[in-house]
């Protein structure tokens, strides 16, 4: 056993980490940001603050330890609403099928994105975390969710008319994606779910699915509602494409400084700035929105003037992100040195977290088999 349990995990993150889902691939969240709002309930549209109850799912694939538009876009988020909420975190491996992935890889993706979960500070004492594999519940209920789905409101998600068509064979499991995605969130009954922007149609696709099933089947399911971000999506390094490990334009959040430092140094500016005392622009330099979610506020304001007046060069700019990126995650990095020195305290934590899912998922299961008739047994009469 680890001598620094779960409990310890979130006792220990840097103030700033305590400032502190849905997705291809880890790189695309269903939560961004820090500042929140929800969408179709109260508080509705433009509200600050999450609502101080109801039940939260978010999930995110395993695409392998963490990078830093993850947790500027999801996880630093998750940690704070687990102070509210209850909340089930949940590796979506299930998702990752319909992509490009690779069965020797996935097992490790799935632990690597666990350590980066618990090393930002998800709970396992407060939250449930667990696998989506390790609960045969999704895939069932996705099934039957396939009953109330209309194919023609799967082929019109913006997700999937993008993908399918660079694709010449469209796998079955591209266009059920969003059901499988209804399935993960109405399981538990989620009242709240933390989306990006990108993933607000699935969302609403996940209502409309609640809505239908509780027409004809009778009251089970909550439609749940969007906890949106305000924060923006988290452009990578190129400055143009939303951060994503397939666009290689990420940092990793366990990055040591040097390797931080040789990743940021690449990053794209102010493409006006050509020489180093041209005047530049930070509302166009993506350098300056991630110095603003990353480094020291006290700093921002001369960061700000001295590039306007040119009188600081673009590497040392990019020299202040990178000492802030190293420093921000530093207790990160030590709490993800010991767990995966102790790969056996993960497996005990997601072990754990499938087991109060699982309970969770039979306890809905329950009520939709005999809602839709699944009982045969009622059926047969004694002779
Ligand atoms: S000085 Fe900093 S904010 Fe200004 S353009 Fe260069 S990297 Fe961007």
């Amino acid at each position: 056993m680890c001598s620094r349990g779960p409990r310890r995990l979130v006792q220990c993150p840097s103030s700033r980490l305590s400032q502190a889902v849905f997705s291809r691939e880890s790189d695309d969240t269903m939560a961004e940001g820090t500042d929140t709002r929800t969408q179709g309930g109260s508080p509705g549209p433009g509200a600050s603050k999450e609502p101080a109850a109801g039940r939260i799912f978010s999930g995110m694939q395993p695409s392998g330890e963490a990078h830093l538009g993850n947790y500027l876009g999801a996880l630093r988020q998750w940690v704070r609403l687990q102070d509210e909420h209850e909340c089930f975190f949940c590796i979506v491996d299930q998702h990752a099928l319909t992509g490009d992935f690779h069965p020797e890889t996935l097992p490790t993706r799935v632990f690597d994105l666990a350590v980066s979960f618990l090393a930002v500070g998800l709970d396992p004492e407060r939250s449930t975390i667990f696998v989506q594999s390790d609960v045969p519940e999704h895939t069932e209920l996705t099934w039957l969710f396939n009953a109330v789905t209309p194919v023609g409101d799967l082929e019109r998600m913006t997700q999937y008319k993008d993908k399918s068509a660079r694709l010449e064979s469209i796998p079955a499991g591209l266009l059920n994606y969003p059901i499988l995605q209804s399935a993960d969130i109405l399981l538990y009954r989620a009242e709240l779910v933390p989306v990006g922007e990108d993933q607000v149609q699935h969302l609403e696709l996940a209502r409309e699915v609640a809505r239908r099933w509780n027409h004809r089947f009778g009251e089970v399911f909550p439609e749940p509602r969007p906890i949106l971000s305000t924060a923006g999506r988290i452009l990578g390094l190129d400055g143009g494409a939303k951060m994503s490990k397939s666009m290689d334009n990420t940092v990793r959040i366990l990055a040591e400084p040097e390797e931080i430092w040789e990743r940021v140094r690449t990053a794209v500016t102010d493409p006006q700035r050509v020489r180093r005392n041209d005047p530049g622009r930070p509302e166009v330099c993506n350098v300056f929105t991630l110095h603003g979610h990353l480094t020291d506020p006290v700093l921002l304001p001369d960061i700000e003037d001295q590039c306007r007046a040119g009188t600081r060069g673009c590497v040392d700019c990019k020299r202040i992100l990178a000492d802030s990126i190293g420093e921000h995650f530093l207790e990160v990095r030590e709490r993800a040195a010991e767990l995966k020195a102790n790969p056996q305290r993960v497996r005990e934590i997601l072990e754990a977290g499938a087991v109060r899912a699982r309970k969770e998922a039979e306890r809905t299961m329950t009520q939709v088999r005999e809602r839709m008739g699944l009982t045969w047994r009622s059926g047969v009469h004694a002779g």
